[in-house]
């Protein structure tokens, strides 16, 4: 059973710590604890629990059934998408070489260097570093050509590194299709940041197929365990991956980068559970209740005076639909950041996104209990009388 902010005894379980529950309003992220696994979710996890299994035929199996579900050669489970990217990286900096292996992050003696766009320079780009690795930006902040890759490989280059963002597509940044086949034909592996490309289904392993040697996908966007992520990938990359994972630091017995991103086994057959549920689930049902969530919301704050509400119709990728609020500061006496602010005071808390260097609220209704649309509605109207 789950309950809303609207219930009695919603959180009780963290106001015994004296910690503070809040509505989320901004959608999976991070710092909000990322995603709410469903029962079918939990309940595969319980079941997890009653045995014990050597983790690393664990992996080879939940990684088998991974990569037959996504069209993909190979995949394997992670400590989060952000630590599959700190393993790809130090698979391609240490291959299947146990010395190697051990010496990260010592990169000495190793091809070292990620090229990643200076146009595509993002906040999980550090994940990237974490085993030893150094990105080297190429192209020009406007634009990216073939040409400034082509001549930005080098003797030291491990991998190319592209950020996928088909919500948004960036027409000046060079293209997926492109850097495949430059990097290809230097013999170099390119790494995919796919995180957030969890629909349409296809995306997930669409990179792969196209001829990357690996993408990552956050499980936080599709309802696994928020500490997971997905590798997926060629079986090369995916076996030279695994080489350095926790799993193997133990269970081969050769002290690789990643032992500190452990996941256990009620997680990865929750991951598994997770992305078959969402492959095979009904999306435009879930894309109407989002829909009719952020319809309500939007009805709630019409026709206040100096509130602008505009839908975000976008289903690609990890936000479906939601809204933007903008305020006229002369009529309501607020800014967006004031705004935000007032709804963190309030009980509960509601935790709304305003980025740095915009001026307007975006909410999404992926962390959101059914009825807590309306909590949430009123709580924004109430701050304009
Ligand atoms: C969330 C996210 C990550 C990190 O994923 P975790 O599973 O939280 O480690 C990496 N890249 C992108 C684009 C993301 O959105």
């Amino acid at each position: 059973m789950t309950i809303s902010a609207t219930d009695v005894g919603w959180g009780d379980i963290y106001k015994e710590l004296g910690a503070r529950p809040i509505v989320n309003a901004i959608g999976s992220v991070t710092m909000l604890g990322g995603s709410s696994p469903p029962a079918e979710v939990r309940e595969a996890m319980e079941r997890a629990n009653d045995a014990y299994i050597p983790l690393m035929e664990l992996q080879d199996k939940a990684g088998a059934a991974i990569a037959a579900m996504t069209g993909v050669p190979a995949a394997y489970i992670t400590a989060g998408a952000g630590s599959a990217l700190t393993l790809a990286s130090a698979a391609v900096m240490a291959g299947t070489d146990d010395q190697r292996i051990q010496q990260l992050p010592d990169t000495t003696g190793m091809k070292n260097e990620i090229l990643i766009q200076t146009r595509q320079r993002y906040w999980y780009d550090r994940c990237l570093e974490l085993a030893g690795a150094r990105l080297v930006e190429f192209g020009d902040p406007e634009r990216t050509t073939t040409d400034q890759l082509d001549a930005a490989i080098g003797p030291k280059t491990a991998a190319v590194h592209y950020f996928a963002v088909e919500q948004s597509p960036d027409p000046d940044a060079l293209s997926l299709e492109a850097t495949i086949e430059v990097a290809k034909s230097h013999g170099v592996p390119v790494l995919v940041d796919a995180a957030g490309q969890i629909y349409p289904l296809d995306n997930i392993g669409k990179y792969v197929r196209m001829g990357a040697d690996f993408q990552c996908v956050a499980a936080k966007y599709i309802g696994a365990p928020h500490s997971t992520g997905y590798a997926l990938g060629t079986k090369k990359m995916i076996s030279t991956l695994a080489l350095q994972s926790f799993a193997a630091y133990e269970g081969r017995q050769v002290r690789g980068i990643g032992r500190p991103q452990k996941v256990d086994r009620q997680e990865m057959v929750g991951a598994v559970v997770a992305i078959k549920r969402w492959l095979t689930m009904n999306h435009e049902d879930r894309l109407a209740d989002a829909e009719r969530m952020s319809g309500a919301i939007i009805e709630r704050l019409q026709g206040i005076l100096g509130v602008t509400v505009t839908p975000l119709d976008n289903v690609v990728g990890h936000l479906a639909f939601g809204l933007r609020l903008e305020f006229d500061q002369d009529i309501t006496g607020m800014t967006a950041s004031d705004v935000v602010a007032q709804l963190k005071k309030g009980d509960p808390p509601v935790f709304t996104r305003k980025l740095a260097g915009e001026d307007y609220i975006s909410i999404h209704v992926f962390g959101m209990r059914d009825g807590e649309e309306k909590l949430v509605g009123d709580r924004i109207a109430a701050l304009f009388g």
